[in-house]
């Protein structure tokens, strides 16, 4: 599911500006509809970009810091919208019915609360995902186990934060009976603020790691931000948490029910790994709950996401759902992860993992951990590239020197491969640890020249590349293979 939101059911422009303290306006209409007609429209979708708007949606008018959108509201013309949400009427280039609110994000804000309280009453419920890492492949993961028992509508893409989530509530279809939502923060309160527009059943926290660390301040920081996902619970809330972390996340008073997820004996669900991953590298485990224990399976590698799956199936088991492990596994065996994401390109000689769709301290262990594991049917070097890991504020550079240290740590790795600002100070972090190859460029242009050179005196060679998006570290492989 990709797709961008789209649908909201019957909410008339009258409901939708009566919902959120909204006032409609016609004044700058030449020859204006009667008003009542304009009241009754109602619109297809909501959108806040111009680019995707499409015919029949209410454009919403937000600003950023370098762009305010009421200062092209002719674009919302040309795209077809329906109406605009506004918070400024003068000077509008726009002969659409405006609804002029006081902030146009709190009314957005407003708006898919009224909706999603109007499909929680009508039997819809939700899960809240949240987390330093996993967040994604989580709903990802929720979306196919639910989506096997209910109608489900899960987060499209990565829309997690103060304008996604928003939007995707707008999004709600009318016939859905389970949300999925993915909440993302960047600091103290955002997610708070998320959870406050759609509570939710179950509420997951994914994973606790160094990620996003700019805002936050420290790890302690980032587990007070994502436990704010717990606040205000009823007796009836399932908590999901990892159990290395349940005492940071909960106090002793929270008042909902807690599942705990992890390798440890004590945890609620307990997740053990089996031996044998195919090629592919495709994961094997067992998850012990309540006495039963089940055999399960990953279309992909990597020892966290037995955890993530884990996760995901507590939100059924937190829900009372009946669960068995044949049909558990039908439902993962679909699971694909979205781009960037342990895509897997095969050329020639070349068996490229590009897991470079984001990078923090934790992923980058966590994805290496994976590429060591995973086994090969044939003995081949394996060569991991690290770029940039962004928004890790003033410890950037130490953190970038303690991750390529612990990455020589693994044995398994024949080869690392520094890029970007530290890749010296990294390089030589490394080459504490171990006598390992390793270089490092400042560009990843840089590394092309160097991969060919390895690959061409090894052959087949299996190489994990790991950065921050903006890195754009994927940019190695076309690198060899379109001159290759
Ligand atoms: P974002 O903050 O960008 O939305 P996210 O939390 O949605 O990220 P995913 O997109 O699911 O995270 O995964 C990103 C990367 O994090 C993956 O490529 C993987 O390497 C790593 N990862 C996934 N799950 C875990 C986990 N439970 N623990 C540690 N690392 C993980
Ligand atoms: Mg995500």
């Amino acid at each position: 599911g990709q797709n961008a939101p789209k649908r909201i059911a019957s909410w008339s422009l009258a409901k939708i500006a009566e919902a959120i303290g909204g006032r409609l306006c016609l004044d700058h209409i030449e020859d204006a509809p009667a008003p009542e007609s304009v009241a009754a429209l109602c619109p297809v979708g909501v959108s806040s970009d111009t680019r995707t708007l499409e015919a029949g949606e209410l454009f919403v008018a937000l600003r950023g810091e370098n762009f305010d959108a009421h200062d092209f509201l002719g674009r919302a013309d040309q795209g077809g919208a329906i109406a605009i949400l506004v918070d400024r009427v003068d000077a509008l280039d726009t002969q659409l019915p405006l609804v002029v609110v006081e902030d146009t994000l709190a009314g957005m804000s407003r708006l898919g609360h009224a909706i999603w309280n109007e499909a929680r009453d009508a039997g819809m419920r939700t899960i809240n995902v949240t987390g330093s890492n996993g967040k994604t492949t989580v709903k990802e993961m929720l979306a196919l186990l639910w989506g096997a028992r209910a109608r489900v509508f899960a987060t499209p893409g990565n829309l997690n934060n103060h304008i996604g989530v928003p939007l995707v509530l707008c999004a709600i279809p009318a016939d859905c009976e389970r949300l999925i939502l993915e909440m993302g923060a960047n600091g103290p309160g955002e997610i708070s603020q998320l959870l406050a527009l759609a509570p939710g059943e179950a509420r997951v926290v994914t994973s606790i790691g160094l990620a996003h660390i700019e805002g936050f301040g420290s790890l302690d920081g980032i587990r007070r931000a994502k436990s704010e996902i717990f606040e205000n619970p009823s007796a009836d809330t399932a908590a999901i948490l990892p159990f290395s972390e349940s005492s940071n996340l909960v106090g002793p008073d929270f008042a909902g029910r807690c599942f705990t997820v992890g390798f440890e004996a004590g945890a609620d669900l307990r997740v053990e790994l089996l031996d044998g991953a195919d090629a592919r590298g495709a994961l094997g485990f067992t998850m012990a709950h309540a006495g039963q224990e089940y055999t399960l399976h990953l279309p992909i590698p990597g020892t966290h996401h037995a955890l993530n799956a884990a996760t995901a199936i507590a939100t059924l088991i937190a829900a009372g759902e009946a669960i068995d492990a044949p049909a558990l596994n039908g439902a993962l065996a679909k699971l694909a992860l979205p781009a960037g994401r342990w895509r897997i390109v095969e050329q020639g000689d070349y068996y490229f993992i590009d897991d470079a769709y984001n990078a923090n301290p934790s992923s980058t262990i966590a994805s290496v951990q994976a590429f060591v594991s995973s086994a090969t049917e044939e003995p081949s070097p394996r060569v991991v590239i690290l770029g940039e890991m962004r928004e890790l504020g003033a410890e950037a550079a130490r953190l970038h020197c303690e991750v390529a240290a612990k990455v020589a740590e693994f044995a398994q790795v024949d080869a690392l491969v520094c890029v970007g600002e530290f890749a010296q100070q990294m390089a030589e972090a490394a080459s504490k640890v171990r006598t390992l190859e390793v270089a490092a460029f400042e560009d990843v242009e840089a590394v092309g020249p160097w991969l060919k050179y390895i690959v061409d005196q090894r052959g087949l060679t299996r190489i994990l590349l790991k950065a921050s998006r903006g890195a754009r570290l994927e940019r190695v492989i076309d690198l060899v293979v379109a001159t290759g």
